[in-house]
């Protein structure tokens, strides 16, 4: 593939670490000058390498702790657009002896904008398959949105007929219901609504993996598992954990860094709650070093050539 022929195209990469802890990031420059983050993560640690693309230029959400900020929707992208984040990305995962025949790789749909309020999200998860043969990932805010259900109703069935890994995460942000919706910036599923999702989820795709619930770990979110028991039982749910990468937009509104013994001691209550409990989503040392929550990169880039 000649990545000068694409639908976007990338000025700058930019690379962190090295092999054992490594993230690639490119700023994509879309046909109508806009800026989305693709971007890799590698290393010792990781089962599989990531490849994370972006779903739509900004994103209507506006959450609070997003680097994105307040930054104006412009639109969402089209299939052929995030096809070709992966593209540029597997570029230059080559270039440090990675590729898709080589290692195992999960494509993650995260960057920037929320994946379920692309109207084609669907479609493109089927292109993005036939084009690449990985494990998936889609992870959503779960906007409260009306074609909520036949998106993910959609979505499972895929996932139910696919035959690598394809996971549903949900960021639940905090245990507590009203703290969720005001840290989003917009409309998002209330707890009972996440219950029928996974339901619905379980019924489409029974084989498939548990939807996982994530929880940004900062020093003040609420991480109660008593508070979720009964509505989030763990034969449906399992969570994941990830303490927050300071962004300047979660700093405006007050989140900060939690400490080891304080992710240590939310984790296991968790566990000893009977939840299945995911020890991978931590950010590496790396990502740490260099501030890399999504669309860190982007924002680097912008800042470079001062927009
Ligand atoms: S965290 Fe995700 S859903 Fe929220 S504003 Fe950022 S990109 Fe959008």
């Amino acid at each position: 593939m000649n990545v000068e022929n694409l639908s976007m195209r990338r000025d700058i990469v930019f690379r962190f670490g090295d092999k054992d802890d490594g993230v690639i990031g490119i700023p994509c420059i879309t046909h109508d000058g806009h800026v989305i983050e693709a971007s890799y993560f590698y290393g010792k640690e990781k089962k599989k390498n990531i490849i994370v693309i972006s779903s739509q230029i900004n994103c209507p959400m506006k959450c609070t702790f997003c680097e994105l900020g307040s930054e104006r929707f412009i639109r969402s992208l089209t299939s052929q657009e995030m096809i070709d984040q992966v593209t540029l990305i597997l570029e230059e995962a080559k270039k440090e002896g990675f590729t898709l025949e080589n290692y195992p790789h999960k494509i993650t749909i995260a960057n920037t904008g929320e994946p379920l309020l692309n109207n084609i999200i669907t479609e493109s998860v089927y292109n993005l398959a036939q084009n690449y043969e990985t494990s998936f990932k889609i992870s959503t805010i779960l906007p409260d949105i009306p074609l909520l259900k036949e998106r993910i109703t959609r979505l499972a069935e895929f996932a139910n007929g696919y035959d690598k890994s394809f996971q549903l995460q949900i960021s639940l942000i905090s245990t507590s219901e009203e703290e969720r919706q005001k840290i989003a910036g917009a409309k998002v599923a209330n707890f009972k609504k996440i219950r029928e999702v996974a339901e619905l989820w379980r019924s489409r795709n029974p084989i498939g993996r548990k939807v996982n619930l994530s929880l940004i770990i900062t020093s003040v979110m609420d991480c109660d598992p008593k508070k979720i028991a009964k509505i989030f039982p763990p034969e449906l749910f399992r969570f994941r954990f990830r303490e927050y990468v300071p962004t300047k937009n979660g700093r405006d509104n007050g989140l900060s860094v939690v400490s080891a013994n304080k992710l240590i001691e939310v984790k296991s209550r968790f566990a000893n709650g009977g939840y299945e409990v995911t020890h991978f989503a931590s950010p590496t040392a790396t990502e740490r070093k260099f501030g890399l929550a999504s669309n860190a990169i982007r924002r680097i880039y912008l800042n470079t050539i001062n927009k």
